[in-house]
């Protein structure tokens, strides 16, 4: 396996993505890595076998997915799980009771909600904190800090934490760094290069990419790091059914291109709602008024070193929750969908859908936000139907 690795990483992203751990199957020559649909495998001798012996702990059709995911991070492990969260719930399984983590305060609610009301009730404290502002995420450190959790872009206010600058702090002291780089895929920011330890996916949104599979992953380079996470893998068993490892290996194939089509159409979405009358503040890193759009453009940026900024946006509707509500009710291109990071473009009100569960938290978003994930749909269209969803909320 690790031979594969060594060969695969000379390769750009584009052929990794493609190639990585998936080399021609040795029974049969199949092109596409098998789906190895077993929960079992026949061993040699007692206690001897080929690499597999039971899928909770290892199957085939992971092992790729795991070697891609890994490739495409630049680092030197993957591991898969069943979700986002399951991914989350495995590296908590890391730290014990008494250990504190500083969390960027705008989270993804689920990691939020996992935080506060599951692992607290275990000895773990949570420090949640502007990541953007190194000077309070200096002071949020303590003695007892073990683990720096970073969102870059965040969700769904999209602000841009400095990931190198935020690791170095981090580093000095000892704390380990973990980036969830969901919203912005590998293709356009490696947390591992910016000095992070460890990389999370939700891979349900842009590694899979076509809103068929539920899906999360871990990289990291650390060899001690790794060994342990295999194990708690093992050992808490939330891991991805061999189908969804199949599904997720296909999406990452078109990862490159969809995400560079992802990011032209948001950018030009982003541009002509900033001049909408109903549209009160665009967020999106790739415009000029973006507060960390510096930043962005060094962080964000493809493996060829074009910045690029993703396919997520939010705007504040002028008028509040019942305009925001409209719009996203109206709009027919962009469904009325909670997730993001599929081909099709999808609309949703944070306050009143994915981010309900932190309705009364220092979380709480703005009523009037909506949230976009822009497809990869022809722009003309896409803006056709805002401009008509727009126009109904005047009439
Ligand atoms: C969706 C998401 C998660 C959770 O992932 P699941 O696959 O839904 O469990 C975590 N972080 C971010 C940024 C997400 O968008």
């Amino acid at each position: 396996m690790n031979s594969q690795l060594a060969w695969a990483d000379t390769l750009q992203f584009e052929t990794r993505a493609i190639h990585a751990g998936q080399e021609p199957d040795a029974a049969a020559g199949a092109v596409i890595t098998p789906i190895y649909q077993t929960a079992t495998f026949a061993q040699t001798a007692v206690g001897e076998h080929r690499g597999y012996d039971y899928a909770r702990t290892d199957n085939p059709t992971r092992s790729a997915l795991q070697e891609c995911l890994a490739s495409l991070e630049r680092g030197s492990h993957g591991l898969a799980f069943a979700s986002g969260m399951a991914a989350i719930t495995t590296l908590l399984l890391y730290f014990k009771q008494g250990d504190h983590i500083v969390v960027a305060d705008d989270v993804y609610g689920g990691t939020y909600r996992l935080f506060q009301r599951v692992f607290t009730q275990f000895g773990l404290e949570f420090s949640f904190v502007d990541l953007t502002d190194l000077t309070a995420t200096r002071a949020a450190l303590r003695e007892n800090t073990r683990l720096l959790w970073i969102e870059s872009p965040t969700n769904p206010l999209l602000k841009v934490v400095d990931i190198a600058a935020v690791s170095a702090l981090a580093r000095a002291r000892n704390i380990l760094v973990g980036v969830d780089n969901t919203f912005a895929s590998s293709y356009l920011q490696r947390p591992l290069e910016c000095g992070a330890d460890l990389v999370m996916h939700s891979t349900t949104k842009y590694l899979a990419g076509h809103s068929d599979v539920v899906g999360g992953a871990i990289v990291t380079s650390h060899a001690a790091l790794y060994e342990r996470l295999k194990f708690l893998q093992n050992a808490a068993g939330a891991v991805p059914a061999p189908f969804d490892c199949w599904l997720t290996l296909r999406g990452l194939k078109t990862l490159a291109l969809r995400m560079e089509r992802h990011s032209q159409n948001a950018l030009h979405v982003a541009q002509w709602l900033e001049m909408q009358p109903q549209v009160a503040r665009v967020l999106y890193p790739g415009l000029a008024s973006h507060p960390q759009h510096e930043i962005a453009r060094k962080q964000m940026v493809t493996p060829a070193g074009a910045p690029m900024y993703g396919g997520m946006i939010s705007f504040i509707a002028r008028g509040g929750k019942a305009v925001a509500e409209k719009i996203a009710a109206t709009t027919k291109i962009f469904t009325l969908a909670e997730s993001l990071g599929g081909v099709e473009s999808l609309i949703e009100v944070p306050a009143a859908m994915t981010h309900m569960s932190v309705a009364n938290s220092p979380l709480a978003v703005d009523a009037g936000l909506v949230r976009l994930s822009v497809g990869v749909e022809h722009r003309a269209d896409l803006i056709q139907d805002l401009s008509d969803a727009l126009e109904s909320v005047q009439a």
